[in-house]
């Protein structure tokens, strides 16, 4: 009879033991103050609308206004756990956010409590005006670099890196000179940060190295009686991360691709020889410091193992049928290749998820099923070839659905690092466990 390792099980179940004792531990330790269900209020952003004033930076200093008395509710919840110093869950345009008062280090030190997250990761500032910006510099004074980005991009899915000063709390900056911060553009994280009337601290809402949640309902399997708040406002429309721009550099530097991409900011007053960190250049001081965007830590990780299949293997023009199909036999290859392999070195897998990209013409079928030879295989779909931006809504869903239906190893079809693609390559690439 042949013996089978059953590896990733083995590995799953060490790990579940581990995460068992880890957050009893946190409980006690930073959590004791706080451990009931935590709440879920419904939100809807369309009931979310906004005043321009007549300046020239009308939109960046707008008023909201909001027309449901159901919502105004909820907002008005959330700015009081936020006042009182706690931690909740927030919709954002990225992905949902776990935020606290920027300016309380008491209250950022339970965002890294719930989230377990490694002290030295920076957490980056939200704001919901120019004037709130300001408030927060040396100064009161933008660095005149980011005025037409601010103009053209805020609010949006775009972090910036400004010198911070000593309102910021070092728990934020990690002890940095600089502070990262962004302008969201989803209408309830603007009209909650504008109630509240301070600047809100909000990494992603998941567990420390999890995939980032695109759903309050990942919210709240990753921080259930953590928190005692998740605003729903239903999926987030971006998917992915902000991107991080340091403009105080020379040439200035994209040092995290996300929602707002390369091939837009390169366009922009003052972003000439715009690089992208990695890319095109790697730099020691930054491989060193804390800040270099999710290096140091595993991230986005589902609790299967990931393989992900790199699209250079493929061909790149998206927009030709014949080469679409070909793409997909590539990956199909290449997956059942490597899964004979596997099987024969004797790793036990009888799920295997397979993330893919459908082509053009495709129906969008969330979900299909088959088995073979006693292995149950699931292919969700993360988006159409030659739509990044939809793949970057589908990927971090995706990741957490294979985890959710327990496949032992998922397979995931790269994209070309075009527009968002290169946002998601970025994610897939620190997710998965091995790269062909
Ligand atoms: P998140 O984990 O999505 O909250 O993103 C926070 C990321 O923003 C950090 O991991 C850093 O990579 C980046 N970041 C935050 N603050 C700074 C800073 N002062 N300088 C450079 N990057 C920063
Ligand atoms: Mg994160």
């Amino acid at each position: 009879m042949r013996v089978v390792l059953h590896l990733n099980t083995i590995v799953r179940r060490l790990y579940s033991t581990c995460t068992l004792s880890s957050s009893t531990l946190r409980k006690f330790s930073t959590q004791s103050h706080y451990n009931m269900k935590t709440d879920v209020l419904q939100v809807d952003p369309s009931h979310f609308t906004f005043k321009e004033s007549s300046c020239e930076f009308g939109e960046q200093n707008a008023i909201s206004i909001i027309n449901n008395t159901s919502d105004q509710l909820a907002i008005k919840q959330a700015v009081k756990w936020l006042a009182q110093g706690e931690a909740i869950g927030i919709p954002t345009e990225t992905v949902y956010g776990l935020a606290a008062n920027a300016l309380d280090a008491s209250a950022v030190s339970k965002i890294f409590a719930a989230k377990n997250r490694p002290q030295d990761n920076p957490l980056i500032v939200h704001v919901s005006s120019l004037k709130m910006l300001e408030s927060i510099l040396p100064h009161n004074k933008i660095p005149d670099i980011y005025m037409p980005i601010i103009k053209r991009c805020w609010p949006g899915p775009l972090t910036i890196i400004l010198p911070s000063s000593p309102l910021i709390p070092s728990t934020v900056t990690c002890g940095q000179p600089t502070v990262a911060v962004r302008f969201p553009s989803h209408p309830v994280a603007r009209a909650l940060i504008e109630s509240c009337g301070f600047p809100l601290a909000a990494p992603s809402a998941n567990s420390s190295g999890k995939p980032s949640p695109t759903l309050a309902s990942h919210v709240f399997d990753d921080l259930n009686t953590k928190i005692p708040l998740i605003l729903d406002g239903g999926p987030c429309n971006v998917g992915v991360e902000s991107t991080v721009l340091d403009g105080l550099r020379q040439p200035p530097a994209i040092l995290r691709p996300g929602g707002v991409t390369y091939e837009v900011l390169k366009q922009m007053e003052g972003m000439n020889g715009l690089q992208v960190y990695r890319k095109h250049f790697v730099d020691q001081a930054l491989e060193m410091a804390p800040t270099t965007p999710g290096m140091k830590y595993r991230h986005y990780s589902p609790e299967a193992m990931v393989v992900l299949i790199e699209d250079d293997k493929m061909i790149i023009n998206n927009n030709d049928d014949t080469q679409q199909q070909q793409q997909r036999q590539v990956f199909e290859t290449i997956w059942q290749d490597e899964l004979k392999q596997l099987l024969k070195n004797g790793i036990g897998i009888q799920k295997v998820g397979i993330l893919k990209i459908v082509e053009d013409g495709d129906s969008l079928e969330w979900r299909q099923t088959s088995k073979l030879d006693e292995i149950e295989y699931v292919t969700l779909q993360m988006g159409r070839q030659g739509h990044p931006d939809e793949v970057a809504r589908g990927m971090f869903k995706g990741l957490r659905e294979m985890d959710t239906i327990g496949v032992d190893i998922i397979f995931v079809q790269g994209v070309p690092e075009i527009d968002e693609g290169m946002a998601v390559m970025n994610r897939l690439r620190k997710a998965a466990t091995k790269t062909i």
